[in-house]
């Protein structure tokens, strides 16, 4: 028997839209690697983020629906299922967040979908949360918009046109794995294409009104390797100038028992680790000047799940160390393992200033991390 919820209050639709949400897959990427599957106890749509400039701050993410007409193997959310459904409307939404903006415990709003028919009417009603709240309630603060695979150039624009960020989820390196998650889904006309199209007009306009543009791969759903997923990875970030890729692992149990992720030998918290992972590579790119191809993978082309990316660099390139803390150039090192920017921070400082470092404990507190970069550096 289909599950029928007879007129649930936005209260109730709420709690079952941020639970549905709760594993970040359905269509509802973490806005920060730290912030993911940290909500609020009490009303799950209340959701702490790390800001841009390292503040925190509170957002209301919920999806607007759970009614989805896709097929992603990996979604407990895919049409051929039967969780609890149910929609908000547009104003429903609008008043939610503002009696949550009005009182002080949102900064943004965070607003994905299930598909409700088609790409187009479920864009139709994210854009019309997003108008009313820019042009009834005059709100000039943060809202990111989902974009639903599939959808038009036309509501495309019009998200970038509203939000302050948006995204949309790439889900997998390539088409074949795509192939594998979803047969509905077209990668390169439904995903790519208008992850370009934000691509090009999130970057138009001043600087300081860019819409910022982010993506998510889920990871370990299919077969897809670690050196598939950073490759990519890198491809976002240096052709299409994205902001961020998130990663979300895949947890065993929740898709279909056809994935190649549900006959792996990797288990739950294998992949939970293979995203931090991840992560840290993500780093090593944006913050420590590696290139994707310096990345090391083993034979199988996966990260070490033992050992973090930049060590293992490190142990795979003893020519480059032991690194001269007082000589060594910004980038030098930033590839010293244990050492992170506000260390080097530190230690430029100190060295413009005219003094020189003699042991890391002038530099940085006692702790594992300081001690990890004992033995790659001298003095
Ligand atoms: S589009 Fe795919 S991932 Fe998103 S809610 Fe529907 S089935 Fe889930």
């Amino acid at each position: 028997m289909p599950s029928i919820i007879t007129r649930p209050g936005t209260r109730e639709k709420l709690a079952i839209l941020s639970t549905d949400c709760q594993y970040d897959l359905a269509c509802a990427c973490g806005t920060n690697e730290q912030d993911r599957r940290h909500r609020s106890g009490e009303d799950k749509w209340i959701y702490p983020v790390t800001l841009q400039n390292g503040g925190h701050g509170v957002l209301f993410k919920t999806l607007i629906s759970n009614v989805c007409a896709n097929d992603c193997r990996y979604c407990p959310l895919r049409a051929e299922e039967d969780p609890r459904r149910c929609t908000l409307e547009p104003e429903e939404t609008v008043r939610a967040f503002m009696d949550y903006h009005r009182a002080g415990k949102v900064f943004g709003l965070f607003l994905s979908s299930g598909v409700i028919g088609t790409p187009d009417r479920t864009m139709e009603r994210l854009v019309a949360i997003a108008r009313l709240l820019r042009q009834k309630e005059e709100f000039r603060g943060y809202i990111h918009l989902k974009v639903i695979p599939g959808a038009s150039d036309a509501a495309v624009q019009e998200a970038v046109s509203l939000a302050s960020a948006v995204s949309l989820n790439i889900e997998t390196p390539g088409e074949a794995h795509c192939r594998r998650l979803s047969a509905k889904k077209d990668y390169m006309q439904d995903i790519i294409r208008p992850i370009k199209l934000i691509s090009e007009l999130a970057r138009k306009g001043p600087r300081r009104r860019r819409v910022r543009q982010s993506t998510q791969f889920v990871v370990g759903a299919s077969d897809e390797t670690d050196r598939e997923i950073v490759r990519y990875m890198a491809g976002l970030y240096t052709r299409l100038g994205l902001d961020r890729v998130y990663f979300s692992a895949y947890q065993r149990g929740l898709g279909h028992a056809d994935l190649p992720g549900e006959r792996a030998a990797a288990t739950n918290r294998d992949v939970l680790t293979r995203e931090h992972r991840l992560y840290q590579v993500d780093w090593l790119i944006r913050k420590y000047g590696f290139e994707a191809g310096e990345i090391p993978f083993d034979a199988a082309n996966r990260l070490s799940l033992a050992v973090d990316p930049k060590e293992h660099w490190a142990q795979l390139h003893p020519e480059k160390f032991p690194v001269d803390v007082n000589r060594a150039d910004r980038l030098e090192l930033l590839r010293v393992p244990g050492f992170g920017p506000t260390t080097v921070q530190r230690i430029l400082e100190r060295r413009a200033n005219g003094g020189r470092v003699r042991a890391l404990s002038e530099v940085g507190r006692a702790g594992r991390r300081l001690s990890k970069a004992a033995a790659y550096v001298k003095f």
